[in-house]
């Protein structure tokens, strides 16, 4: 007998044929000899009603109050759940998260589970009865004991947490689409489905838009090494597996608050080429990512900052012993380049031979603004200048000067209470057996915000990204530019990075009050983009994966407005109305779309 954890979203309690079905779902499982777990979002688009009365009455309605209201949608569709499986003749009981007893952190409207009191649970599984939990919903802790929830989405939160409190043998995930497919079906109807993809991945493509799975409840299955599966609930296929490395024994106190950060990386064999002034339209990074994969050299980190008048920076890092050739591929291409550029300014090559990489990594670090402010603010303390940043969702990276490498990872791992390791040289067997690409996401809802002539000197991220992080904003593709500006004889630099729009206008209003305070330039927010990624992890030991992308935009047309990699996904900004464009490209590019037809409730 094992003990299943099974959770149903909106679509498949959407009516109530629709919860009768799962009824029966549940039982057959019960049937096969197994205690149950039932995990239930609100009925359909429930949620969003809610949302929308509560913005008819309040622009910015009181947040206590908003969860309130939405953890009603929820209680509703445990009850005539567990009525569905009483009227079948299975013993059913329905709780909601208070009751079941999920602690949360009191942050409404995004707590975090603190831990999960499973005594009850327990004793209605061992009676027999299939307990049903209302998904999405807390409780703060005593003495309070509000009403609190996990933020949208978060029924896959609680699904998981609680196959991690329970132990249990799997939890299945299921909704309206047969899986994990390499992109929305309902933007590519040619996505096709994957068997299965790991953790890493997962967090990555969920975090880029691909809301099938949360990312904080793929967090905690990669944490805790829960065994999950998403599957359709309209079907009896079996799905995709999302495989989790063995994890590292961990207390279930705290459950989402474990340490933000597992280990510093370093990799002190990286060498930078940047191209400077190069032009801003289609096709330029294609040519140049192009050339480097034709010579069968490797890129690691490609950044490409915001575009002034009308050129654009690309600065990339390789090997050191493949830095002579890159250049070489960089100072043939910039002549060329220039042709293009009707204005007076000049490509120009710039590479420094001697930079090192310093990473922080963690499942943990998601949507904590925190984690990534610190460890620029530690690295300032630490007076080291930070060169590059990359971000993605379990990584942070930045490169620094060689000499500062031991100065950075030891300030580092202090701060951040972890040892530290270098990133292996030799890439893992995982990786080569991997797909380069698994999957290609789209995220229209993003703001872009840029900062002009921010000095550069240690500390400026540092305060900048803190000032955010105080105010809860998460940030994304974090990027400074590599051109170097003289103003007042002092050297500055922009740094551009984006949030969600839902938190573009006070980010805007943060950062432009610290420009101000601090003397930095003009603040620029631009809402009308979204975010293109590709993600899998074959692309570390793959030449060229980054070049197919940007040819596949290029061909298509599309100009791109950043470009920010971690070690296992590219993403590119380009214009709103071309983002559904440019995944459809992108997808196909890669040869992930297929034949089989993906069929979607509508
Ligand atoms: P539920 O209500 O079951 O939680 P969601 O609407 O939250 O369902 O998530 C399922 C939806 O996620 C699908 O209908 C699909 O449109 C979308 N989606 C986005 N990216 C992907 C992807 N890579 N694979 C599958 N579905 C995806
Ligand atoms: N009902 C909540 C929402 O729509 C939680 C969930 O479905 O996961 O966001
Ligand atoms: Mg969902």
């Amino acid at each position: 007998m094992a003990l299943i954890v099974q959770k149903y979203g909106g679509t498949s309690v959407g009516s109530v044929e629709r919860i009768q079905t799962v009824a029966q779902r549940v039982q057959r499982t019960v049937a096969q000899g197994h205690q149950v777990v039932v995990v239930v979002s609100a009925m359909g688009k429930t949620t969003d009603g809610l949302v929308k009365l509560a913005q008819e009455i309040s622009p910015h309605p009181n947040r206590r109050e908003m969860d309130m209201l939405l953890s009603t949608g929820e209680q509703v569709s445990i009850a005539l759940l567990a009525m569905a499986l009483q009227e079948l003749g299975q013993q059913a009981i329905s709780l909601t998260g208070a009751q079941v007893g999920i602690v949360t952190e009191s942050s409404h409207t995004r707590a975090r589970i603190l831990n999960i009191r499973t005594e009850r649970l327990t004793r209605h599984l061992q009676d027999g009865k299939v307990v049903v939990v209302a998904g999405f919903q807390g409780m703060s802790p005593s003495p309070d004991l509000e009403i609190t929830t996990l933020g949208r989405g978060g029924s896959d939160t609680s699904a998981v947490a609680l196959a991690a409190a329970l132990q249990a043998s799997q939890c299945e995930i299921y909704t309206d689409v047969p899986g994990i497919l390499t992109t929305d079906p309902r933007l590519v109807p040619d996505a096709q489905l994957m068997r299965e993809i790991t953790c890493d991945e997962m967090l990555e493509l969920a975090s880029l838009g691909a809301k099938v799975l949360h990312p904080r409840a793929v967090e905690i299955a990669r944490n805790y090494g829960v065994p999950l599966v998403v599957r359709s609930s309209w079907s009896e296929d079996p799905g995709t597996r999302v495989s989790a490395p063995q994890p590292q024994p961990r207390s279930l106190e705290g459950l989402e608050l474990a340490h933000p950060v597992d280990a510093v990386e370093f990799d002190t064999n990286q060498a930078k080429v940047a191209l400077l002034r190069i032009p801003d339209c289609p096709g330029i990074a294609a040519r140049l990512f192009g050339e480097l994969a034709s010579q069968n050299l490797n890129v690691d980190l490609v950044i490409q900052s915001i575009h002034e008048g009308n050129t654009n920076d690309i600065a990339f890092t390789v090997t050191q012993a493949s830095l002579s050739r890159a250049e070489a591929v960089a100072t043939a291409i910039a002549p060329a380049l220039r042709d293009h550029i009707t204005n007076t300014s000049q490509a120009e090559v710039l590479v420094d031979n001697r930079v090192a990489k310093v990473s922080i990594a963690g499942a943990g670090m998601i949507g904590r603004p925190g984690v990534a402010a610190k460890m620029f603010s530690t690295l300032a303390a630490a007076g080291v200048n930070i060169q590059m940043i990359s971000t993605s969702e379990v990584k942070v990276s930045c490169t620094v000067d060689v000499e500062d490498c031991d100065r950075a990872i030891a300030a580092l791992c202090e701060a951040f209470q972890v040892t530290c390791s270098p990133r292996l040289k030799a890439v893992s067997t995982i990786e080569t057996q991997a797909p380069e690409v698994r999957g290609a996401a789209l995220d229209p809802h993003q703001a872009q915000i840029a900062i002009r002539h921010v000095p550069d000197r240690p500390g400026m991220a540092a305060q900048l990204f803190q000032l955010l992080a105080d105010e809860g904003i998460s940030v994304d593709m974090i990027i400074q530019s590599q051109r170097c500006r003289l103003i007042h004889g002092l050297s500055t630099r922009d740094i551009a990075f984006t949030v969600t729009q839902t938190e573009a206008d006070q980010a805007r209003l943060v950062v432009t009050q610290a420009a101000t305070e601090l003397g930095w330039g003009e603040v620029l927010v631009n809402k009308a983009i979204a975010k293109v990624s590709i993600v899998g992890m074959g692309m570390v030991a793959a030449p060229g994966v980054a070049a197919r992308m940007f040819r596949a935009l290029a061909t298509a047309g599309i100009n791109i407005q950043m470009i920010a990699t971690s070690e296992i996904k590219i993403s590119c900004l380009v214009a709103e109305t071309d983002g559904v464009k440019a995944l459809q490209s992108v997808h196909n590019a890669f040869g992930l779309a297929g034949t089989e037809a993906v069929v979607v409730p509508a």
